[in-house]
C-alpha cells in the first residue's frame, strides 16, 4: 500500500493520458502469455479453452477500450463556465471541473471470471485507466493464473518506465488479507465482484473506517424473465431451448444468469420443454467446491419447501461436479418462502407461475435489486407496466432476449439497486466503469498555468469539453 501511495504521486505530474500506453502494452503482455495462461487456467477453473479464449479477448479488448477513452478524454467530464467581472449584483466567478484519480484502489477478484473479472479484469483495467496504482487480491480459486496475469501487468510497467507500485496482487487463504486492504488508510476505493456475504462485509469495513471510501461491489443477481403468453404461443419451443442454454451457460455461474422465470398461468407444454433442455445436462463441473456445495446446500432446502416441485435430485457428482435441477413453483408459495428469493449461484432455476401480469409485479416488488430483468413478449401482450415495474428493481432490461452475455459497450449497465450492487448509480462492465474510480474537483477563479491540462484555455489535450454549456474541443476564447 506504500508502495501505491508512492506511485500515485510519482505519477501525478506525467501527462495525464499515461495510463492509455499502459493498457494497451498490458494487452500486449497478456497475449503473449499464451498457451501457459489457458493451460494454467483451465487446470484451475475447469473451463473449457474455448470459453477461456473467448474471455481472453473479452479481458484483452477491455484493456485497448479504456485506452481509447483515457486518449479520447472525454471521460473526464471537463466542464468550463467562464467568469464574468462584471456581472451585476455580484461578478460570476470562472469555475472549471474535471474528474481526477482517487488513490490505491483494492480490486478483489471474482471466481467465476478468472480472466475478464479477476487480476486484470473490468475493475482493475477501469481503476487504472483513470490513474489509480491498484491492489488486487486474488481469488483464492485461480491463483496461478492470477500470477500470470500479475506477471503480464507488471511487465508492462517496466516496459513503459512506471513506478512498479502501480499494481500489486496479493493472495491469501483467509479473509484478514482482504479486511486488512480495506481497512488501509493509503485505500481510496474498493472494487469487488463475489458473494452478497463477502461485498456487505467489505462495505460495512469501509463505512466503518475513520475516513469512510467507497466500495462498487457487484454481488449477483436472481434476474427475473418474465414470459408473457403471446410470446409462448408464437415462439414457445425455441424459447424453451434458448432459456435453458441461457440457464447453464458457463454451468449457471454468471451473475446475470436468469434465476427466476415469471409466467402466466400453466403453459405446460413449454415447462415440459424447458425440463427436458435442463434435464439433458447430466452434470456440470462448477469452478470450485465450496461453489459447488454452496449450489447444493441452497437448491436441497428449497426442494424441502412444500409446493415446489423439482425436476430431479440435487446431486453430488465427482470432484466438484453438480446436476442441474429446474424449480417450479407457484407466485402465493414464492411469496411466503424468502428462501426461494435467495439466488442459487450454479445450474438451477426457479420457475414461478402467476395468475396475470398483476401479480408478476407484485412478485418483481419483492425481488430487491437486480442487475437485469427480462420481458419476452409478442402480438397480443402488453408488456408496458411490467417494464416500468422492471425499470424500479433493475439495472438492465432486456426486452425478447437472454440476460447473459453482457456486452462490453459504452452505454451497458451491470449494476442495479441495492443488493445487486452497493451504488445502484454504478456499473462494473462497460467504459462507464471508469467513472467508478474518479472524483470531481472544481477549480475557481485559478490561473491558467496553474490549470490541469484539461481545464487549461487553449486545450492542450485537444479533448471535448463542455465550454458554457455548449461541447466542443475549441479553445476557450479570453
Ligand atoms: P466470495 O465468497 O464472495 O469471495 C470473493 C472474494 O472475497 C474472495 O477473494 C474472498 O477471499 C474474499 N472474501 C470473502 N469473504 C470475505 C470477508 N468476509 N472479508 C474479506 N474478504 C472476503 O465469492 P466466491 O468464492 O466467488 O463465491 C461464493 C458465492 O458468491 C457464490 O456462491 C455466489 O453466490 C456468489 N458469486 C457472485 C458472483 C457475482 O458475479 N456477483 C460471482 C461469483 C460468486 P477469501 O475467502 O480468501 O477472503
Amino acid at each position: 500500500m506504500a508502495a501505491a501511495s508512492a506511485a500515485f504521486e510519482a505519477v501525478a505530474n506525467l501527462d495525464p493520458r499515461w495510463p492509455a500506453s499502459l493498457l494497451d502494452r498490458i494487452a500486449e503482455e497478456i497475449m503473449a502469455l499464451g498457451d501457459a495462461l489457458l493451460d494454467r487456467a483451465a487446470a484451475e477453473t475447469a473451463l473449457p479453452r474455448g470459453r477461456l479464449i473467448s474471455e481472453r479477448g473479452r479481458t484483452v479488448g477491455q484493456l485497448k477500450m479504456f485506452a481509447q477513452i483515457v486518449r479520447e478524454g472525454a471521460w473526464l467530464d471537463a466542464t468550463i463556465d467562464t467568469g464574468d467581472a462584471h456581472r451585476q449584483p455580484l461578478p460570476k466567478p470562472d469555475v472549471r471541473r474535471m474528474a481526477i484519480a482517487r488513490g490505491p484502489v483494492a480490486v478483489f477478484g471474482a471466481s467465476n471470471f478468472p480472466f475478464a473479472f479477476s487480476a486484470v479484469g473490468g475493475d482493475t483495467a477501469s481503476a487504472l485507466a483513470a490513474g489509480n496504482p491498484v491492489i488486487v487480491k486474488g481469488h483464492p480459486s485461480h491463483p496461478g493464473t492470477s500470477e500470470l496475469f500479475a506477471t503480464a501487468v507488471l511487465a508492462a510497467i517496466k516496459a513503459r518506465n512506471l513506478p512498479p507500485g502501480l499494481y500489486a496482487l496479493l493472495q491469501g487463504r483467509s479473509n484478514d488479507l482482504g479486511a486488512a486492504l480495506v481497512r488501509h488508510p493509503a485505500a481510496a476505493a474498493v472494487g469487488f465482484t463475489g458473494s452478497r456475504k463477502a461485498g456487505r462485509a467489505l462495505f460495512d469495513l469501509a463505512a466503518g473506517r475513520p475516513n469512510p471510501i467507497p466500495v462498487y461491489a457487484e454481488m449477483g443477481s436472481l434476474n427475473p424473465l418474465i414470459i408473457l403468453p403471446g410470446a409462448i404461443q408464437e415462439r414457445g419451443a425455441a424459447m424453451a431451448k434458448d432459456l435453458a442454454g441461457s440457464i447453464l451457460l458457463g454451468g449457471g455461474q454468471f451473475c446475470t444468469k436468469p434465476g427466476v422465470i415469471l409466467m402466466v398461468g400453466n403453459p405446460t407444454e413449454f415447462l415440459v420443454a424447458l425440463e427436458q433442455h435442463i434435464s439433458s445436462t447430466q452434470s456440470v463441473t462448477m469452478l470450485n467446491q465450496p461453489l459447488r456445495d454452496g449450489f447444493l446446500s441452497r437448491v436441497t432446502q428449497w426442494k424441502r419447501i412444500d409446493g415446489v416441485r423439482a425436476s430431479g435430485a440435487p446431486a453430488a457428482i465427482g470432484y466438484a461436479g453438480t446436476r442441474p435441477i429446474l424449480f417450479e413453483t407457484t407466485a402465493a408459495v414464492f411469496l411466503s418462502e424468502g428462501e426461494l428469493r435467495e439466488e442459487a449461484f450454479g445450474p438451477a432455476a426457479l420457475v414461478v407461475r402467476c395468475d396475470d401480469e398483476t401479480e408478476i409485479a407484485r412478485v418483481l416488488g419483492t425481488l430487491g435489486g437486480n442487475l437485469t430483468a427480462t420481458v419476452h413478449a409478442a402480438a397480443g401482450d402488453n408488456p408496458v407496466a411490467l417494464i416500468g415495474a422492471m425499470q424500479s428493481i433493475a439495472g438492465r432490461i432486456v426486452f425478447n432476449g437472454y440476460p447473459t452475455g453482457v456486452e462490453v459497450c459504452n452505454a451497458m449497465v451491470h449494476g442495479g439497486p441495492y443488493p445487486a450492487t452497493t451504488d445502484a448509480n454504478s456499473t462494473s462492465v462497460g467504459s462507464a466503469a471508469i467513472r467508478r474510480f474518479a472524483r470531481q474537483v472544481a477549480f475557481q477563479n485559478t490561473p491558467d498555468e496553474f490549470l490541469p491540462p484539461a481545464l487549461q484555455n487553449g486545450n492542450p489535450l485537444k479533448i471535448i469539453r463542455n465550454v458554457n454549456g455548449r461541447m466542443t474541443a475549441e479553445p476557450v476564447e479570453r
